[in-house]
């Protein structure tokens, strides 16, 4: 569902990416680990289209990611949803709105059509009691289920995350970690960059570590953090444990 090959990105002088190659698989659930500014959100974000690149194949979902045109870059953000460390939701809306905008405007749903998605998402994160709550009315944890509840409406073919937990105390970091671990063996296909390394341990299927830009490590993740080959990931491993 994901093939990258090659990738490079720089900002301005900064090689922030510098040859990565990286497939995933539909249903699986590849999680990306490695030290501030290694490259995993950009690469990220590459996935998804917000971010050009300069050079390197990378197909996602079969689109071409290098040169999109602008039907395939619409197309692309129905398939592949992305919730980030800040969840962005629309703060004069109430949390059923939040997830029904994007369905009655970008999918052109009834209203009728759009709440039954609404209440089967927010069911699935555990809040169908809170369709009628304000953002504000809502703990760190409850808003950040309810910004991946609008990313599922859309019926996403990938997910990706970016820290979705760095924001929240323990309590809630568990609640929201149920919540993707319950997609994960739903079958949803899922890259997820996360300090959770007892979480990634536990459930990805391919454990990526980034380093300056690079791969640096690849594959299973018990593997990885019982036997890591460079001294970089042993040092990561061994400083984050
Ligand atoms: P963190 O763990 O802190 O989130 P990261 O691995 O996600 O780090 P990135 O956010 O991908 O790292 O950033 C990698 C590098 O790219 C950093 O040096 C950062 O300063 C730079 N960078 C990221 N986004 C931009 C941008 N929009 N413009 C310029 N430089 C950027
Ligand atoms: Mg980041």
């Amino acid at each position: 569902i994901v093939k990258i090959k090659d990738l490079h990105k720089s900002f301005g002088s900064n090689k922030v990416l510098n040859g990565v190659s990286l497939d995933v698989q539909k249903g699986q659930m590849v999680a990306i680990i490695g030290k501030s500014g290694s490259g995993k959100s950009t690469l990220l974000r590459c996935l998804n289209g917000l971010e050009k690149v300069d050079a390197g194949d990378i197909q996602v979902c079969g689109h071409d990611i290098h040169h999109p045109d602008k039907l395939n870059l619409r197309e692309l953000r129905k398939q592949v949803g992305i919730v980030f460390q800040s969840y962005n939701l629309f703060p004069h809306l109430t949390v059923e709105r939040n997830i029904t905008l994007a369905l009655t405007t970008i999918k052109k749903m009834s209203t009728e059509q759009a709440k039954t998605i609404a209440h089967k998402v927010l069911q699935l994160v555990g809040l169908e009691n809170k369709k009628d709550a304000y953002p504000e009315q809502l703990s760190g944890g409850q808003a950040q289920r309810v910004a991946i509840a609008r990313s599922l409406a859309m019926a996403p073919e990938l997910m990706l995350f970016d820290e979705v937990t760095s924001a929240l105390d323990p309590e809630l970091t568990a609640e929201v970690l149920k919540v993707m671990e319950d997609l994960a063996r739903g079958g949803m296909t899922m890259v997820l960059v996360t300090h959770e390394m007892a979480f990634a341990r536990k459930l990805a299927d391919v454990l990526v570590f980034m380093h300056q830009g690079q791969v640096w490590e690849i594959g299973p993740p018990d593997e990885l953090f019982s036997h890591p080959k460079t001294a970089e990931l042993q040092k990561f491993v061994s400083s984050d444990l």
